[in-house]
């Protein structure tokens, strides 16, 4: 449609059909905010991650895609507040579709957000000349939906993948297990591109994808060690000795992926949890 406006808006072109808008909400969580894609089809533009509620950034979106009638579907990575809270009054403007996973029980999601479609794995969505593939992306959150356009090879990876900062995963809704597989799961696909909720683009995919998975699995041998020397041990004990490479003012967070460590653990029978003051150990049967 070619509508886009570059003037005052913190707005990126990434391809002929990519544009990404970054919402002024950076903080410790969001780092230099969260990405809003705008992907610029011949049936109109389908705005991925509305991201906060906030006139200035709808207003940003409005602007950039010329209009609220130009908008065709709006399509929701996750419902998590730094992703979600502008897809109702955005519905409302512009009467497109929202399409999302449904909403889970879990008191970190916007509540705001219900999706008018929900969108099954592999499901594809068309804007004309543009075809984008929904992949179900479990892990982050249990409702997590990657968008892969399909013509350039680029997946928009919400909180799946961010750029230049490690994915928090939260027990129970967040899980590692399943985190590391639909890490694995794209690497199915012909990606090219990742385009993260935040951050700048990823050129390199599979290399990423690859040292992610990696990554969590070198954490997790480290669990295994820890425990296999201190346990029984409690949660927060076992943090410090796992996360010593982690600055100290982390370490809270940090327990919350040790918890999704240890229950991916006790999933696969090669860890227990003893009583309910999570004391944990290596299950030595296995
Ligand atoms: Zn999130």
């Amino acid at each position: 449609m070619q509508k886009i406006l570059f003037e005052q808006l913190p707005l990126i072109k990434i391809t002929d059909d990519l544009y990404r808008l970054r919402c002024n909400n950076p903080g410790m969580m969001t780092g230099t905010g969260t990405n809003t894609y705008l992907v610029d089809g011949e049936a109109g533009f389908a705005i991925i991650a509305p991201v906060p509620n906030g006139p200035d950034h709808i207003n940003n979106i409005l602007l950039a895609v010329g209009g609220p009638g130009n908008i065709t579907m709006i399509l929701v990575t996750h419902m998590h507040p730094d992703h979600s809270p502008a897809a109702l009054p955005l519905a409302k403007l512009s009467n497109a579709p929202v399409y999302g996973s449904s909403a889970v029980d879990d008191p970190f999601q916007d509540v705001t957000c219900q999706p008018d479609v929900i969108i099954e794995h592999n499901q594809i969505l068309s804007l004309g000349d543009i075809t984008i593939r929904c992949l179900h992306t479990p892990g982050h959150v249990d409702n997590h939906v990657c968008y892969m356009l399909e013509q350039g090879g680029i997946i928009i990876t919400g909180d799946h993948i961010m750029q230049g900062s490690t994915v928090v995963i939260i027990p129970p809704h967040g899980k590692m297990k399943a985190y590391i597989e639909s890490l694995q799961l794209l690497l199915d696909y012909p990606v090219k591109q990742l385009a993260p909720g935040h951050g700048e683009m990823i050129t390199t995919p599979i290399d990423e994808i690859q040292g992610l998975v990696k990554h969590r699995l070198g954490r997790e041998q480290k669990v295994i060690d820890k425990l296999s020397m201190a346990s029984p041990i409690s949660l927060a004990q076992l943090t410090p000795l796992v996360y010593d490479d982690v600055d100290v003012s982390l370490h809270q967070v940090a327990e919350l992926s040790l918890h999704a460590h240890l229950l991916k653990l006790a999933e696969e029978d090669r860890a227990i949890c003893t009583d309910e003051q999570w004391l944990w150990r290596v299950d030595k049967n296995k």
